[in-house]
């Protein structure tokens, strides 16, 4: 029996299959609009998703914006809280650079070695010197208004200690001064690699200006510069010689510095009765002191800062310069006393202020003159464009406006005779006074720190975009306390701009 349900079944097959193989056409119809409807669904999904990542980039950048905005009015109302409008209006000029509100990225308080490969002194971090009171009056109170020296816009410093010097502005006398420095071999290891640390030549170990060399001297050197100098300072142009044939910065030196003579001819010169004594700290390339021999007669004395200065006053002038200046155990090596003792650039990079004034008071007459020129006015960072961190190279110890340095000298026991600002430098001509100085007032005081931290703000604004990272913490409150300053503002499309300087 099963045999014959089997062979009636088979019997029935072709039947179905012809059944199937007729329905089959309509199947496959079937198949492709279904795999057609499946494409189209398919793109449109595809769509939809493009759609919606869309939407949602445009509300993140909504989002972004709003609080952009939000913070960007909010940063305004905190400067209109501080009403200083005489900041805002439309005669304001701002700079080209967009500065970000956030900062993603961070940089780390890190540096690569200078000196090429040398060992840097002290890795226990010994010889630092640090102040409790101020190097020029002595007073205690004061207010750290910067802790960064210009390290934190380079690339190289001689380790990641370097760059802190916690800037100190004093209550008293008004000075800005490194409440942190380095002494000993420190110090020297910076001198000795001046332009790599000072980030002049573009932060090179070469200085081209063979009258501004800051390195020791080969007797190669030695034989190039003397033969240079053998054409001396008044070598005329219709002589066709090339510029590396002689020293064409002597005669600069001689125009350039020509001011200080005609005040010293002026102002001092008239009282000397006898052979005056001079002694010149850290000439340029002597044009001053050879200028009061020429015209008064003077016997003069020099202190170089390097060798090149020190080769290149014997060889053009016959001038004896002992010894190099040491900035840190800083002494006179001459016997008696001196009529006038001029120091150039010296008070901004003296590591220990008193020791420089005791020497210099220790051998200037009694009615000697102290002249003092080369010493920057913080005019220059404070209202001026300069950047204050780019200003203070690590050798920078001390600033001060024109009040500010009369009250320090006052501290030391000298009295301003005649001070003038020019090109953002002092001219100061100061002799042995009776020690009275008045500190500044408190509404001085006031205005002073905040200039400084003004100005700190500002700097760190105008850091160039690769070291931003290293304030990527505090950008934010820079930015807040840059707005409501002054300082930083919104042009028409609302990019925040920094506010050029007048
Ligand atoms: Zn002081």
């Amino acid at each position: 029996m099963a045999v014959l349900r089997r062979l009636s079944a088979l019997a029935r097959m072709p039947l179905q299959l012809a059944r199937f193989l007729s329905a089959a056409p309509a199947l496959v119809e079937d198949a492709r609009r279904s795999a057609k409807v499946a494409g189209r669904l398919e793109r449109r999904v595809e769509k939809l998703q493009q759609e919606l990542r869309a939407a949602r980039d445009e509300g993140r950048a909504l989002r972004k914006e709003l609080r952009d905005r939000l913070l960007q009015y909010n940063l305004l109302l905190g400067r209109l809280s501080r009403a200083r409008p005489e900041d805002a209006g439309p005669d304001r000029a701002l700079s080209w650079r967009e500065l970000p509100l956030h900062l993603d990225e961070r940089r780390e308080m890190e540096w690569e070695g200078v000196g090429g490969g040398e060992a840097p002194p002290d890795p226990e971090g010994r010889e630092w010197l640090s102040l409790d009171r101020c190097p020029m009056c002595g007073h205690e109170a004061r207010t750290i208004v910067n802790p960064f020296n210009k390290f934190v816009l380079m690339d190289k410093a001689p380790d990641n200690t370097s760059a802190r010097y916690d800037f100190a502005v004093c209550h008293a006398c008004g000075i800005s001064y490194a409440s942190r420095r380095p002494v000993g071999s420190r110090y020297r290891f910076m001198l000795r690699h001046f332009g790599e640390v000072t980030g002049k030549a573009g932060g090179d170990a070469e200085i081209k200006n063979p009258l501004l060399n800051p390195y020791a001297l080969s007797d190669a050197d030695r034989d190039r510069l003397k033969q240079l100098a053998s054409r001396g300072v008044w070598v005329s142009e219709h002589l066709g010689l090339r510029k590396t044939e002689y020293l064409e910065g002597l005669l600069k030196d001689r125009f350039d510095n020509s001011v200080h003579l005609d005040l010293l001819s002026s102002l001092v010169a008239p009282q000397w009765r006898t052979k005056a004594r001079v002694l010149e700290i850290r000439p340029r390339a002597g044009t001053i002191s050879e200028g009061l021999r020429r015209l008064f007669g003077a016997d003069v004395h020099a202190m170089a800062i390097w060798e090149s200065q020190q080769l290149l006053l014997q060889e053009v002038y016959g001038i004896e310069s002992r010894g190099l200046i040491d900035f840190d155990q800083f002494d006179i090596p001459y016997e008696g006393t001196f009529d006038l003792i001029v120091a150039q650039h010296m008070v901004m990079h003296s590591v220990r202020p008193d020791r420089f004034f005791a020497a210099v008071l220790q051998h200037l007459a009694p009615d000697g003159h102290l002249y003092l020129y080369n010493e920057p006015d913080d005019a220059e960072f404070l209202q001026g464009g300069q950047s204050m961190l780019a200003h203070l190279n690590p050798l920078h110890l001390q600033t001060f406006d024109q009040r500010s340095l009369a009250r320090a000298l006052g501290a030391r026991g000298l009295d301003v005779v005649f001070i003038k600002r020019r090109n953002f430098n002092h001219m100061c001509l100061a002799r042995r006074g009776s020690g009275g100085w008045t500190p500044m007032t408190a509404e001085e005081r006031d205005a002073r720190i905040r200039a400084y931290e003004t100005a700190r703000d500002r700097a760190v604004l105008a850091l160039p975009p690769e070291f931003r990272g290293r304030f990527a913490a505090q950008w934010p409150e820079v930015v807040a306390r840059g707005v409501a300053e002054g300082v930083a503002d919104f042009d028409a499309d609302g990019r925040l701009k920094l506010v050029r300087q007048r």
